[in-house]
């Protein structure tokens, strides 16, 4: 009886936030609701089967990727708003309403808890690289977090080999399936969080030369402690070219609307979650092919003449990844340094942004002035231009790509949402 009190104000509340243009409303409604019946997650995740996603980068995407996937087996409760705490979550599942299946998007430092509320039965392990610097924890703390979350549960975790971080969190659980879904960016695993001794990846040829700071290789490149065990696990879902194998080495193309090798991974990653729920490759491929945007990101609009695509990237990983993203084409980088950005721009001098040589180079955004000063360092030749609209008549007919963090997204989202 609580519970479904607790649910209907759950919705109502956000339905009112979303009305008052106060945002989607998961965050307050979900916390109303919990305040009413402080065990509303588990209720409502009781009587379903579910699975959770975490990492850095790529949650939203392959949470998106994993819902589909699942739907081949009937509707699912997921929280596609990306408001991926117990909130968020509480939220989500409340308006689905009643559903077999739930996929949930969970924030890395809040994995243990939404793993005892919800009673999770697999959980999709991505990858771990510095975020934010003003909130979140160095991330070989946050790898010891997720591994004594995870350790003595019951449930299967699907994970990324590529990732040492990941694979030390993960290692000694019984029932792990490795991913090799890759990893662009080395700069947060050279030392092995199990003993402290040096990482060496394999040179992209496989040679076993060992490689220096700078990254470059193959993002499924092997790798192993030199002081202990630690070392890739042989993976059982890998990706080739544009097609992923599957343990029982059946290949299969993967056709998407998302760009970029990363979202073959996550690809991948949601393949292997589905598995595990009994939806098989070719069942769910073609509902992955129907993704065409996630949140805002990927999806091409028109805009005189241009077709203008918007990536998100928050962190130093994230551009990485976004470069691979982004097609050779005219590209606006887009910084802010607002509330949910952090306040700090330091970490433009993590990220290489060397892959944009060559290509044109526009830039915006609160923080515009901070990247400059790193394109100037690497090499890039930029133009400063004061927004969107800008940027379009800069460059002529054809593509124009866009990587923005947080805020400079959104700004950048309105916008084009905007008729003119
Ligand atoms: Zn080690």
């Amino acid at each position: 009886m609580r519970t479904t009190l607790a649910a209907a104000v759950t919705r109502g509340v956000a339905a009112l936030s979303r009305i008052a243009g106060r945002g989607d409303g998961s965050v307050i409604g979900g916390r109303v609701g919990m305040m009413i019946d402080p065990a509303l997650l588990t209720h409502l995740a009781g009587g379903r089967r579910m699975a959770l996603v975490s990492g850095t980068n790529g949650k939203t995407t392959t949470t998106r990727l994993t819902a589909a996937a699942l739907g081949v087996l009937g509707p699912v409760a997921t929280n596609s708003y990306g408001a991926n705490m117990p909130a968020g979550h509480t939220t989500a599942l409340a308006r689905a309403g009643d559903t077999p299946y739930g996929v949930l998007e969970v924030d890395e430092h809040y994995l243990g808890r939404v793993l005892d509320e919800t009673g999770a039965e697999v959980v999709a392990l991505l990858n771990l690289s510095r975020d934010q610097l003003d909130r979140a924890k160095e991330v070989a703390m946050m790898a010891q977090l997720w591994r004594d979350a995870l350790q003595g549960r019951a449930i299967t975790i699907v994970a990324n080999a590529d990732d040492p971080l990941v694979t030390f969190a993960a290692a000694g659980h019984p029932r792990v399936t490795w991913v090799g879904a890759g990893q662009r960016w080395y700069d947060d695993s050279w030392v092995c969080p199990e003993c402290g001794g040096a990482i060496k990846r394999a040179d992209a040829d496989g040679a076993g030369e060992p490689q220096i700071a700078g990254g470059g290789g193959a993002p499924d490149a092997d790798w192993r402690c030199t002081g202990c065990d630690l070392c890739r696990p042989s993976p059982q879902w890998t990706i080739t070219g544009d097609s992923v194998v599957d343990p029982t080495g059946g290949r299969h193309q993967v056709l998407l609307e998302l760009p970029g090798r990363v979202n073959r991974a996550n690809a991948a990653t949601a393949l292997a979650v589905a598995a595990h729920f009994g939806v098989s490759p070719a069942d769910a491929l073609p509902r992955l092919a129907e993704v065409a945007s996630v949140a805002g990101r990927y999806a091409r609009v028109q805009r005189d003449g241009r077709a203008v695509r918007l990536l998100l990237a928050k962190n130093p990983a994230g551009w990485l990844e976004a470069f691979d993203m982004a097609d050779d084409a005219p590209t606006l980088l887009a910084v802010n340094a607002r509330g949910p950005d952090g306040l700090d721009t330091s970490w433009l001098f993590d990220v290489d942004f060397s892959p944009l040589r060559g290509r044109r180079v526009l830039i915006t955004g609160d923080r515009a002035h901070d990247l400059a000063v790193r394109l100037s360092v690497n090499g890039v030749p930029f133009e400063h231009v004061p927004g969107l609209r800008a940027a379009v008549a800069t460059v002529p007919p054809g593509q124009l790509e866009i990587i923005a963090n947080y805020t400079a997204f959104q700004d950048i989202r309105t916008e084009l949402n905007r008729v003119t």
